[in-house]
């Protein structure tokens, strides 16, 4: 499509805006670059012929036709030439040419409140470039409430424009690349004063693949910057590449409801717990801090915090939480990279449903207190085929040891790539809770684990729902089995053993592939399941769909003859079998089309 003009007839799909007054409405025009081949959107004032308008606010009901009324950046009538340089468009529209009906730019005319709607589908940039229009819209910018910087080439300009801007912040997004100390200071203090909602700022070092930690410490040699206190602040995000953070001494966190604090290391490491404890952070209900340094001792005192997730803390050597209204705590892999260390936490948090400990554990440095609420447990991962120096099997019977019942529990079984040097330990695992829900996950790693999964089920066979998921490294594995004579051949006899999970009703496996013993489990498992009513598989992406339609008659070519169906789901390599007299209840929307009927 050419460059549209004033007074054009154009089939117009998409309304951002409807405005009453002048029946017409705010429309969306993507205008092609040439040059950088980038589409940039030109809002249109549109009259719509076809239907009437509906009588409503925001919608984006296809108009059968409609007839541009006004635009700022376009030529009055008939010289649309669509050489996509809106400049000059502006400037012939400025000459005041005047022919008739399309001559006015009535999209100008329109209230400030309108234009700043329309202002917010553009970038930031985008938005303040139409200050050039006119002295009309010189100041509409400044009015959205929303602004965001991506990699703007000299961040300097950034505290200005946070300066002049004119009404309340609700959300502010800074992306940056290698970005100094010194120029986040000066940004961060304007925005301290003029945010009212929440902040993002992510931080991308530009990097060499395999050359982390030298760019750690170069990052951590630029200096620290400090966190103004983001007094009006509801959620911050701050994704840093690991620049410095020094956390402020004192100063209230008013309105702070959400923190997330991303490749970040630490200036002080003791104030970030007196940061989000009560008095100075008492709104605060999720903190989630990855992958961070110089955090040793973390301390938290608080009544507002429901959710704290803490992943890869390196170095981390003491924990304390008091938290009485905590409900989801998840420490992974914060204590698992000082290995000669005793692992020291204290937490209090009585009303904790969830916990993900997948960390060293020792009940003697270790104490988590009283869990009576406690829903769903996820403890360190078992190494299949290890020796006496596993500490992580350790750590996950341990944990396992405390409680008699759990409702939903997430194990993860992980088999070493080569396995050869190592004894079969699964049989340290003697006792489970008593489990309604298993959410098994299993890193075969290529080898046979039939062994140790059956081995897991058979001291759960009274639950209802298993989850299967099939773990493994992203990237494409040539091979599809361990070598011949691997020591993982040499527990099979699970494939004629008896087993009977007659309380099992459903069955979800992700990320199959098709490998000859994700087949021969699955098979086992819907003879062992006599009570099963439904089993979906999702194949992991690798999966083609020829592969994927392939496995799946294989799937139903099992000797059970309540399996009635294979069909296709709404996303690619999902595919669902259902069986038992209850098939016909399921969701419409979950069946989908019975591509795979024979
Ligand atoms: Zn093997």
């Amino acid at each position: 499509m050419d460059m549209p003009f004033l007074g054009q007839r154009i089939p117009c799909s998409q309304i951002v805006y409807w405005y009453k007054k002048f029946d017409a409405a705010v429309s969306c025009y993507w205008l092609r670059d040439k040059s950088s081949f980038k589409k940039n959107p030109v809002f249109l004032l549109v009259k719509r012929y076809g239907h009437p308008w509906k009588n409503g606010q925001r919608f984006s009901t296809p108009a059968d036709e409609s007839q541009i009324l006004g635009c700022p950046f376009l030529e009055p009538c008939g010289g649309g030439g669509g050489d996509g340089e809106v400049s000059t468009k502006r400037a012939k529209l400025s000459t005041g040419a005047s022919t008739g009906a399309g001559s006015e730019d009535r999209l100008s005319a329109l209230p400030d409140d309108i234009l700043v709607l329309i202002l917010r589908c553009l970038s930031t940039c985008g938005a303040t470039q139409t200050s050039v229009l006119s002295r009309r819209w010189r100041r509409v910018w400044a009015l959205v409430p929303t602004l965001c910087f991506r990699y703007t080439p000299d961040t300097r300009q950034i505290g200005p424009a946070l300066e002049a801007h004119e009404t309340a912040l609700l959300r502010l997004s800074v992306l940056t690349r290698d970005a100094a100390p010194d120029s986040v200071s000066a940004w961060l203090a304007v925005a301290a004063r003029r945010l009212s909602g929440s902040l993002l700022f992510h931080n991308t070092v530009v990097r060499e693949w395999g050359a982390q930690e030298g760019d750690e410490e170069e990052a951590a040699q630029k200096g620290a910057f400090e966190l103004p206190c983001l007094e009006r602040a509801t959620e911050v995000s701050l994704h840093l590449g690991f620049l410095v953070l020094a956390v402020p001494p004192a100063g209230v966190f008013a309105r702070l409801c959400e923190l997330y604090l991303s490749s970040i290391r630490f200036h002080s490491p003791g104030l970030l717990g007196d940061a989000v404890s009560w008095p100075r952070c008492p709104c605060l209900q999720k903190l989630n801090v990855l992958d961070a340094r110089g955090l040793d001792n973390l301390s938290i005192h608080t009544d507002s915090l429901r959710q704290v997730e803490l992943t890869v803390l390196r170095g981390l050597r003491q924990l304390n939480i008091v938290a009485p209204a905590l409900e989801e705590l998840k420490v992974a892999h914060c204590y698992f990279y000082s290995r000669r260390s005793q692992p020291v936490a204290n937490s209090t948090a009585p009303q904790l449903a969830t916990l993900r400990w997948m960390d060293p554990y020792d009940p003697s440095s270790v104490h988590l207190g009283e869990m009576r609420h406690l829903r769903l447990l996820k403890p360190f991962f078992f190494v299949v085929y290890g020796d006496d120096s596993s500490t992580h099997n350790q750590s996950c019977l341990s944990l396992l040891r405390r409680f008699k019942v759990i409702e939903h529990l997430i194990l993860t079984l992980i088999y070493l790539s080569d396995i050869d040097d190592y004894q079969y330990v699964m049989e340290d695992m003697t006792m489970l809770p008593n489990i309604t829900i298993l959410h098994l996950n299993i890193f075969a790693n290529k080898h046979a684990f039939g062994t140790s999964a059956f081995h897991v089920l058979r001291m759960c066979s009274g639950i209802r729902k298993l989850m299967l998921a099939f773990l493994a490294r992203t990237y494409v594995e040539a091979q599809t089995a361990c070598p011949p004579g691997c020591i993982c051949g040499e527990h099979q006899n699970w494939e004629t053993e008896h087993l009977l999970l007659n309380h099992l009703k459903e069955v979800e496996i992700t990320r199959m592939r098709g490998y000859e013993h994700e087949v021969t489990f699955v098979k086992q498992l819907l003879i062992w399941g006599t009570a099963l009513e439904k089993v979906t598989v999702f194949f992991d992406e690798s999966v083609t769909e020829s592969v994927a339609k392939a496995l799946s008659l294989v799937l139903r070519s099992f000797p059970r003859p309540e399996i009635k169906r294979a069909d296709r789901r709404r996303l690619p390599h999902e595919w669902g079998l259902w069986k038992g007299k209850n098939e016909a209840s399921f969701p419409r929307k979950i069946c989908g089309e019975a591509a795979l009927n024979p």
